[in-house]
């Protein structure tokens, strides 16, 4: 370190600072003097850059002055919430000592570092969002990663068996920071993602992670949590909890158990699917429009949390489901959400409030909600149990009553207490007797005072004279300038102001020491007892935390329960054949969105019919189609109800879809090669099982390519993998296959063409579309009539050639694909439209004429 060799020359001061330092070289170190936190050298560099603070600099140290940068202390908060968001972590340093009996710099000592995803403030944390912290691990080809959420304690790895796996599972759980292993060698899957952290590899020795977790679990061995086949989840969760601990500097009693995630368990979801079906994110990173959009409308923050999780980790288990789809129904059957939902609301993000009990670091009003959270148990528990169901029952019976910590919180704390315990003013009176007393004796000065200012007033006839207190000279009397030479000979002049005089006498110095002793033991004591309601409350975590989650759940229910009833949803039936069967299904966002009514469609995929190409007009509703086909089928896998008027849904294992085209800037793909990829990982991954999704492939290269390309994979998914697949394509061509292949069959979405405009109907139908309408939506988009003329006229001169001759159309489509340099107008939608403005019709041939028709679709 650059201040080795001269650290005597520093200031004691910044010596301590500097040893402080040597053990976070790599962390913001925010360094507690007085009413400020201050930064030094290049941490204040970098801190006056981040946080728009202003860089100064500080006396001298070594012979140089010291860059610095501060922030006050009360307003720390919104400067770290800042620092959080960017993914930089900060250790907080503060004054330990007591500056009265220390000599030299007051002691001090990092009391925590705080990490994006290890805090556990609230203010620092999104709240309807899981804030979760990950470590991956890597041996050979196999990966082990861990999850941890801090503001719940939930705790689980698994192993994904490959690097789309690895991929998918990092999409899903989104985290905010990411540990990796120093020997990690699949750097380009995780290097996107914010607050990377690299760790040494020690961390993650299996033997140390049993270790520890055993420690903290307060277990032999780990077998009750069926861990023990998951070595490299495990190393990463040795690593994560180590980490975890090292931030807090705390015990994490909140942290009971570590689950593992089997596959098999639930519908995988790859890393293009959970983007494209939009769950909780649109394709623009927002949150609007999106499926958790529409069904989330849960009253507390960590019911909201819940159903995402849910949304994103569809479950395989049908008894589970089928319990979800019951306790729903009665739900609505007993018409018990009007009712539950207000109480509900009140019961808040007791789930936070909880982590933050267990890490002692909740607040007054933390303490105050859980007491209001508690108070609804009751309540809702009877509301449940008048109306005899049995879903609803088991689930209010995994919720005790807890009357004993709302009796404590009634009695501990006051109504609505201030936001910090640091001034006191918390507990309430009558929960503890001293306390009272030191309160009394503080707050009996009032009285104490009125009478002495009136019995100096009285005996020495200054009708100006005045009792006050101020924080340098503590209680004084005053006596106006005018009547100062009456004061009497045993008065102590203590301050002359221009108007007035102040003293103090002996006996009012007596009641200051009296009453600053009182307030101070009645702070002290103060402090000591709300830490002591931690104590009282941990024994009962545990329950605690188990009720949240039930409470949680019962949210997610009501809610899924009112979403079904209002926006009219059927619960959906599972089956164990394979297909999926919707009647008059709809799209939950778009019949949302839409201002026109929404037209719904049935959909029929089974073991006979389990591929169907779809054709019809661009904007006809194709994907929108295929997509409320995945969406259907994902709602009815979470447990909810379905926007349709009846569905029976078989076992899926997973869902792919191959939908949209963007180019993957990040790291440098085309659109053409990121189709490729997510093409190739479907067809090597799907199954029978299987719901997959493909809109448009072969996009992305040459018509003829394409086409080829399409068709292969079209038969692939046919033959092979033989998984229930909806195929929508612009190639007309792929519309013969039903024909040679079994299983696929023609569906379209239809059009009406009238005065080259066109009506869409959104409606689907068996067999092929008739035409492509590719003209009249060209009209449309305001394609000038005289160029849509010409296309008219060539298309009529086409159409015939080909039925002269059926190969016609493949062998311009092959000369096309020669020819691609000629025409390679892809990129410019209006330089095209300015070419073919420019054109002689009579001198079109046929091949040109067709390849602009196709690059005008495209376009389009
Ligand atoms: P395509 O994939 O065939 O180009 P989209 O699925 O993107 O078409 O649909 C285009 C637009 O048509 C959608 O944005 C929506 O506004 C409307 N739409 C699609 N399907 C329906 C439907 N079933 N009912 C009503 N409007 C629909």
């Amino acid at each position: 370190m650059i201040f080795e060799e001269n650290f005597q020359q520093h200031t004691p001061m910044m010596q301590q600072y500097l040893k402080l330092k040597a053990e976070n070289p790599d962390i913001l170190l925010f360094y507690r003097m007085g009413d400020f936190y201050e930064l030094f050298y290049d941490d204040a560099k970098k801190a006056a850059a981040l946080l728009d603070i202003s860089l100064t600099k500080r006396g001298q140290s070594a012979g140089n002055p010291i860059p610095m940068a501060g922030v006050p202390y009360h307003a720390v908060e919104g400067y770290l919430a800042k620092l959080v968001q960017l993914g930089e972590p900060v250790a907080i340093c503060e004054q330990v000592g007591d500056p009265a009996t220390s000599k030299g710099p007051v002691e001090r000592k990092i009391v925590r570092i705080v990490t994006p995803g290890t805090v556990s403030d609230e203010a620092l944390l999104p709240e309807r969002q899981d804030n979760l912290i990950v470590a991956v691990y890597q041996e050979k080809e196999k990966f082990g990663l861990a999850t941890l959420d801090m503001t719940s304690g939930r705790f689980q790895l698994c192993e994904p068996h490959s690097k789309e796996a690895l991929q998918a599972e990092l999409q899903r759980i989104n985290p905010v920071e990411l540990l990796y292993c120093e020997d990690f060698a699949e750097m380009a899957i995780i290097e996107n993602y914010k607050g990377l952290r690299r760790r040494p590899i020690w961390e993650f020795e299996l033997s140390t992670a049993i270790s520890e977790l055993n420690r903290q679990f307060g277990t032999k061995d780990l077998r009750a949590f069926g861990v023990e086949k998951s070595p490299l989840g495990l190393a990463a969760a040795g690593c994560l909890l180590q980490y975890a601990k090292e931030t807090q500097r705390a015990s994490l009693p909140h942290i009971q158990s570590i689950s593992v995630i089997q596959n098999n368990d639930n519908i995988q979801l790859d890393a293009a699917t959970r983007r494209n079906l939009e769950l909780t994110q649109n394709l623009a990173g927002g949150t609007e429009n999106t499926l958790a959009s529409v069904l989330d409308k849960c009253v507390t923050p960590m019911g909201s949390r819940l159903l995402k999780r849910w949304i994103h980790q569809p479950i395989r288990q049908t008894d589970i489901l089928l319990k979800r789809q019951k306790t729903i129904g009665e739900i609505i059957e007993q018409d018990l959400y009007h009712e539950l939902q207000p109480y509900l609301q009140q019961v808040g993000d007791m789930e936070r409030i909880l982590a933050r009990v267990a890490l002692r670091s909740a607040r007054p009003r933390d303490l105050t909600r859980l007491r209001t959270a508690l108070e609804q148990i009751e309540p809702i528990k009877s509301l449940i149990q008048t109306k005899t169901s049995s879903n609803l029952t088991a689930l209010s019976a995994q919720i005790d009553g807890f009357s004993a910590q709302i009796k404590l919180l009634q009695k501990a704390i006051i109504e609505t207490p201030p936001l910090l315990i640091r001034d006191g003013g918390v507990i309430a009176e009558g929960y503890n007797a001293e306390l009272d007393e030191w309160r009394t004796l503080s707050a009996g000065a009032t009285q104490y005072l009125e009478n002495l200012e009136q019995r100096e007033r009285e005996s020495t006839g200054i009708d100006t004279l005045k009792i006050g207190f101020n924080a340098v000279h503590g209680y004084y009397i005053q006596i106006s300038q005018g009547q100062a030479h009456k004061a009497p000979i045993h008065y102590v002049r203590r301050q002359t102001l221009k108007n007035a005089e102040r003293y103090i006498i002996p006996e009012l110095k007596e009641y200051e020491d009296k009453v600053l002793k009182s307030k101070g033991a009645a702070l002290a004591l103060e402090k000591q007892l709300y830490d002591e309601l931690f104590d009282l409350l941990l024994p009962h975590l545990g329950q605690l935390q188990l009720a949240s989650l039930a409470l949680s759940e019962l949210d997610v229910l009501v809610n899924l329960a009112e979403r079904a009833e209002t926006l009219n949803y059927v619960a959906p039936q599972f089956s164990n054949e394979i297909g999926v069967k919707i009647k008059n299904g709809r799209h939950p966002v778009v019949e949302q969105v839409l201002k026109d009514p929404f037209i719904a469609n049935p959909v029929n995929l089974n073991q006979q019919r389990h591929l169907l190409i779809i054709t019809g007009p661009n904007m006809g509703g194709k994907s929108t189609y295929m997509r409320q086909t995945a969406l259907i089928t994902l709602m009815a896998y979470i447990g909810s109800f379905v926007p349709a008027d009846s569905a029976v849904i078989g076992q899926i294992d997973r869902i792919f879809t191959r939908i949209g085209a963007s180019d993957d800037l990040a790291s440098g793909r085309s659109t053409f090669m990121v189709e490729m990829t997510e093409m190739a990982n479907i067809l090597h991954q799907a199954t029978s099982q299987s719901l997959v999704l493909i809109d448009e492939i072969g996009r992305g290269t040459s018509t003829y390519d394409g086409l080829s390309l399409a068709w292969a994979c079209a038969e692939w998914l046919a033959k092979k993998t033989r998984s229930l697949t909806l195929f929508a394509t612009h190639y007309f061509e792929l519309t013969a296959l039903p024909e040679q292949i079994e299983g696929i069959a023609n569906i379209h979405l239809d059009a009406l063409e009238h005065n080259n405009t066109i009506a869409f109907m959104h409606a689907v139908q068996d067999g092929a579309a008739s035409k492509s309408y590719g003209l009249a939506v060209a009209a449309l988009a305001g394609v000038p009539q005289s160029v849509i003329k010409l296309a008219k006229q060539k298309l009529h001169q086409l159409e015939k050639l080909s039925a002269q001759n059926g190969d016609q159309q493949i062998q311009h489509l092959r000369a096309l694909n020669q020819h691609q340099g000629e025409l390679a107008f892809e990129a410019e939608p209006d330089a095209l439209r300015e070419a073919i403005e420019q054109l002689d019709p009579d001198e079109l041939s046929p091949k040109q004429a067709l390849a602009y028709l196709y690059q005008l679709k495209k376009m389009l």
